[in-house]
C-alpha cells in the first residue's frame, strides 16, 4: 500500500531551539495526510520527539552507522537512534555518497542496520549531470537499487522508502520536470518487479527530492507514479514547508 509522504530533510541546520520553533510553528499549520517526517540533525533528535508527541508527524535522522556499538568514534548506531526516538532515517543520500565517498555496499550494510533494528529507510539513489547526459541514468539507478538492497526480503522491501533524487537537482534550483521524474519512478518500480519476481513495485513509495519549492511541487504531486517528497533547503522555513504540504495534499486530493 502506498503512502504519500513529506519527507524534511534539515541537513547541517538548526540548533535545538531553532528546531523546537519549526516544531512548535508546523503543529499549527498542517494535520493529518500526507504523512511529515521531521529528519533532525542527531543533536536536536531527542527533543524533537518530545515536541511531536501526540500530533502525527515522524521523527527521522539523517545517517547511522551499521554496528550496533563499538570503538567507532563519532558514529551513531541504530540502537541509538531508536533509544532517541528515530523511527526512519536516510540512507544514500548524494551529498554522503559524493562528500563522504560512501559505496553501495556500504549504503546496503546500513540498509540491512536499519531494518534488523526496525528503523524504516529513506533510501536514496540519483544520477549525476553527466550520467544523465551519457544516458546512463537507467543503468546507475539500477545498479543503486541492486547494490545497495542486495540480501532485502519481499518483506522488508515493503518497510523502505525509495527517494529518486537526480544528484543534479539536489539544492541547485533545478528540478527534474514531473515527466522526467516520473519516468525514472516507473524504471525503479519495474526493476523491482523484475528483480522479486512479482509486483512489489507497485506498492513501493517513491519520493522525488530536488530543488522541491511552492511552485513546482503541484506539478509534481499530480503525477501518479510519484507519492510524495524529500525537501532539503526548502524545510527549513515553516511557512514554506506548510506550504509545499498543503499543495502536495490538493495534488492528490487527500
Ligand atoms: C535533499 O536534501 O535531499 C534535497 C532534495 O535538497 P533540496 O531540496 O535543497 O534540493
Amino acid at each position: 500500500m502506498r503512502e504519500i509522504i513529506l519527507v524534511a530533510n534539515w541537513k547541517m541546520y538548526k540548533t535545538i531551539s531553532e528546531g523546537l520553533e519549526f516544531i512548535e510553528c508546523l503543529k499549527q499549520k498542517i494535520k493529518g495526510k500526507p504523512k511529515v517526517i521531521i529528519c533532525s540533525p542527531f543533536t536536536a533528535l531527542s527533543n524533537i520527539k518530545e515536541a511531536l508527541k501526540d500530533n502525527g508527524l515522524e521523527l527521522g535522522a539523517q545517517n547511522l552507522f551499521y554496528e550496533s556499538e563499538g570503538a567507532f568514534t563519532g558514529e551513531i548506531s541504530p540502537v541509538m537512534l531508536k533509544d532517541a526516538g528515530a523511527k526512519y532515517v536516510i540512507i544514500g543520500h548524494s551529498e554522503r555518497r559524493c562528500i563522504f565517498h560512501e559505496t553501495n555496499d556500504f549504503i546496503n550494510k546500513k540498509v540491512i542496520a536499519a531494518i534488523e533494528n526496525n528503523i524504516r529507510p529513506i533510501f536514496c539513489v540519483g544520477e549525476k549531470i553527466e550520467d544523465r547526459r551519457s544516458d546512463l541514468t537507467e543503468m546507475i539507478i539500477r545498479k543503486q537499487i541492486l547494490e545497495g538492497l542486495e540480501n532485502i526480503n519481499k518483506d522488508n522491501l515493503e518497510n523502505i522508502i525509495i527517494a529518486y533524487e537526480p544528484v543534479w537537482a539536489i539544492g541547485t534550483g533545478l528540478n527534474a520536470k514531473p515527466e522526467e521524474a516520473s519516468e525514472v519512478h516507473r524504471f525503479i518500480r519495474n526493476t523491482l518487479n523484475e528483480t522479486y519476481n512479482n509486483k512489489i513495485g507497485e506498492n513501493i513509495t517513491i519520493l522525488y527530492g530536488g530543488s522541491i519549492k511552492e511552485d513546482n511541487i503541484e506539478g509534481l504531486g499530480k503525477m501518479e507514479e510519484i507519492d510524495g517528497g524529500l525537501v532539503g533547503g526548502a524545510s527549513l522555513n515553516c511557512n514554506v514547508f506548510s506550504s509545499i504540504w498543503s499543495k502536495l495534499k490538493t495534488s492528490k486530493s487527500i
